[in-house]
């Protein structure tokens, strides 16, 4: 048995797509018993570092599931049905039961622009903590957005963050974030967006801010210097042509290299602006139109039909592009069952922070009470 081998494909600048392949030798129970082989590969993300393994014939299992499963349309039927009858963020709701912005913000009680409806989070995980519902209607599926929702739902946003920024501009770590349906771990059907801004970036933003200005500062050869990792990858993958998918002057897609979730897509924002606040009207229309499109490419490509989004912003009012560009990653769920949420969502997995439903302190109280000391 020998160890892993390295495998090196160098990219753009410092790019380098770093894979470990290893082979498992086992007796198959599905061949007979005889000696089968499968190749292993632990990959890196060029940027972070971050592993993944990927079994090539685990991934080809799941190639019959490229549209979404049987039961997938008469279970999204009934759950759609059961929560529409009382829907917090349906319009005969919503005012009711939504809260309401504190005044100190000089905004409405809740942002409302075309369909759209922004207000703050019930049960805030930041201190600066917003949902946006896309749309009026109690639900869309994932491949039927209309691109003027979305559009709304990041001005929306924009005018969120700006609103916050004014009160303080220590306040400058926006992220715009999507749980779409209970798989994902959103409890509310109706469609929606979490919007946050804090004083300090996430983990998983942070990492990519400073892990970008690294890479930039690199200083091991004149070609490596000063370089911008963000367009970087994406002339190395358009060059290698194999996680490459499509391309316009405003944004990039590729499938990611060393992904962190499931079906996982990267967008790279190609515009020289890392402050969303700072995007006109149409370019806020130009990734609403981008991200409707991929949604409907992941449904009818992958049978993707549960999906978390983050979209990693860098700080308002600062100009990152030498060393930065906006990226987002989506990534897939499994599919929608009957009564059934899932505790994980964007914050976990897409940002790298979980959110603890009890406190370690009640914890440790409630599970003292049953053992002897
Ligand atoms: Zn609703």
């Amino acid at each position: 048995m020998e160890a892993s081998k390295k495998e090196i494909v160098k990219g753009k600048g410092k790019i380098l797509f770093e894979k470990d392949i290893a082979i498992a030798t086992i007796r198959s129970p599905l061949e007979g018993f005889k000696l089968v082989q499968q190749k292993i590969e632990r990959r890196y993300d060029p940027l972070l570092k971050i592993p993944s393994r990927i079994n090539a014939l685990r991934a080809e299992r799941v190639k019959q599931a490229t549209l979404p499963g049987e039961n997938f349309e008469a279970n999204l039927q009934k759950i759609v049905e059961a929560s529409s009858k009382k829907c917090f963020f349906c319009s005969n709701f919503l005012k009711q039961s939504t809260p309401k912005f504190p005044e100190e913000l000089a905004l409405e009680e809740r942002i409302s622009i075309g369909e759209i409806i922004v207000f703050p989070n019930l049960f805030v995980f930041s201190q600066n903590h917003a949902v946006v519902t896309l749309g009026s209607k109690h639900f869309t599926n994932l491949p039927d957005f209309s691109p003027a929702i979305w559009r709304d739902a990041i001005l929306g946003s924009i005018k969120y963050f700006k609103a916050v920024y004014k009160l303080n501009p220590e306040l400058k770590f926006p992220s715009i974030n999507f749980n779409f349906l209970p798989p994902s771990a959103s409890s509310i059907i109706h469609p929606h967006i979490q919007i946050i801004l804090d004083d300090k970036p996430t983990y998983l933003t942070d990492l990519l801010l400073t892990k970008s200005l690294d890479y930039y500062n690199a200083t091991t050869t004149p070609e490596t210097k000063g370089r911008n990792y963000w367009l970087d990858l994406l002339e190395s993958e358009k060059e290698l042509d194999q996680r490459f998918i499509t391309e316009n002057d405003f944004m990039t897609w590729t499938a990611t290299f060393s992904p962190i979730g499931k079906d996982e897509l990267t967008g790279i924002i190609k515009i020289p602006k890392t402050d969303i606040t700072k995007f006109s009207d149409e370019e806020v229309g130009a990734l609403a139109e981008e991200l409707v499109q991929v949604f409907r490419a992941l449904y009818h490509g992958r049978g993707v039909t549960a999906v978390n989004m983050a979209l990693y912003c860098g700080p308002i009012n600062e100009s990152l592009e030498k060393f930065y560009r906006l990226n987002l990653r989506i990534i897939s769920r499994p599919t929608l069952m009957p009564n059934y949420t899932n505790d994980t969502g964007f914050m976990e997995l897409l940002h790298r922070e979980p959110i603890a439903a009890a406190s370690p302190e009640m914890i440790a109280r409630d599970v003292r009470k049953h053992l002897k000391s």
